[in-house]
């Protein structure tokens, strides 16, 4: 068995925990998705996408340690032989806590799995995406972190969630941080991690007012604007946006890259995009070799001109 945690937000269910089902399946014959906190709709997304059971824990809001408590109890009630958290702020939180206070082994940023003599090997990548590690577990329990847009959801069916509600309650003692208040930042509205279209921009966009052009055309194509740690260090664009090794790991279906050279460092965060659109107007830039279009020109003349053909097909 693999506890899946599917993580929520407003009811429901984060990509990444419905492709980590998905996962899961392929490698146990029983995949149960762990729902915290009432979210009626991620219970039925949970059940559609593919889980056998959902387990529903009676917690809500986020603490780590609280987080650590319950999977700590569903992984000694259970005895699964892995437990799969996505790569998000709060799974990268808390599951190497709980990986330590389980004694297992944590493999962290999985992109791929496969099975091999009866054990799981976890794919992650490492120095920026340049070396693939493939890693086994030792412990009889692993905690695997797994990247969002790594693996891809199930087809979803028409099937009804066979529910286990479990009560659990955690002893205030266990509580070592307790959230004071709860401050919505604007960084919450960029939601690159979910986004099906991201239009990025780096340096060479060559300054901050040009980045309308970037908001225009995701707007166009509903999607969200993304950018290089260049012109966030200029102050072109706030960190939110920020896209790779130190930033978000992105999976859209579509990602066009604006004025970037392809450093590892950025493409190690967008390279699971499924189509690649790169503007740059030097030929020899690197993310040519990554993008499926390549368009050499300036962006500030082949961006207009986008926007204004789109506009036309949509007319
Ligand atoms: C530890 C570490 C972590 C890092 N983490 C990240 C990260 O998370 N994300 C990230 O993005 N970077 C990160 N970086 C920085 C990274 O190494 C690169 O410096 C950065 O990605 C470069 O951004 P860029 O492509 O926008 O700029 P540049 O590399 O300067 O490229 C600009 C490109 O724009 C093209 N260009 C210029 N003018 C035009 C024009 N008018 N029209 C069309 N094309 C034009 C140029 O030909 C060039 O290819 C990190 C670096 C380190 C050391």
């Amino acid at each position: 068995m693999i506890l899946v945690y599917i993580e929520t937000a407003e009811g429901k269910a984060k990509n990444v925990g419905l492709e980590m089902i998905n996962a899961a399946k392929a490698l146990t014959d029983k995949v149960a998705a762990v729902v915290v906190g009432a979210a009626d709709e991620a219970v039925k997304q949970a059940a559609s996408y593919g889980a056998d059971e959902v387990i529903t824990v009676n917690y809500e809001g986020y603490n780590t340690d609280a987080y650590c408590y319950i999977f700590k109890a569903l992984v000694e009630k259970y005895s699964p032989e892995a437990v799969f958290v996505g790569g998000t702020l709060d799974g990268k939180d808390f599951a190497p806590r709980l990986a330590a206070k389980l004694g297992a082994g944590c493999v962290t940023d999985v992109v791929g799995t496969k099975k091999e003599d009866g054990k799981v090997v976890y794919t992650c990548p490492v120095y920026g995406g340049t070396v693939l590690n493939d890693m086994v577990v030792e412990s009889p329990v692993a905690v695997a972190i797994i990247r969002s847009g790594a693996f891809k959801k199930a087809d979803p069916l028409d099937a009804a969630a066979n529910v286990v509600a479990e009560e659990i309650s955690v002893p205030a003692e266990e509580l070592k941080t307790k959230i004071a208040e709860t401050v919505k930042e604007i960084s919450e509205t960029v939601n690159l991690e979910e986004a099906e279209v991201i239009v990025s921009g780096g340096r060479g966009m060559g300054a901050a007012e040009n980045f309308a052009l970037l908001n225009e055309l995701a707007d166009l194509l509903g999607g969200v604007v993304g950018a290089t740690r260049a012109p966030i260090e200029s102050g072109w664009i706030s960190r939110a946006h920020q896209i790779g090794q130190s930033g978000k790991i992105v999976a859209p279906k579509l990602y066009i890259a604006c004025g970037i050279s392809g450093a590892t460092q950025h493409v190690s965060g967008m390279i699971g995009s499924d189509y690649i659109v790169a503007i740059n107007k030097d030929e020899d830039a690197p993310i040519f070799d990554i993008a499926n279009v390549g368009i050499v020109g300036n962006v500030l003349d082949v961006i207009p001109l986008m926007i204004e053909e789109i506009k036309k097909a949509k007319a």
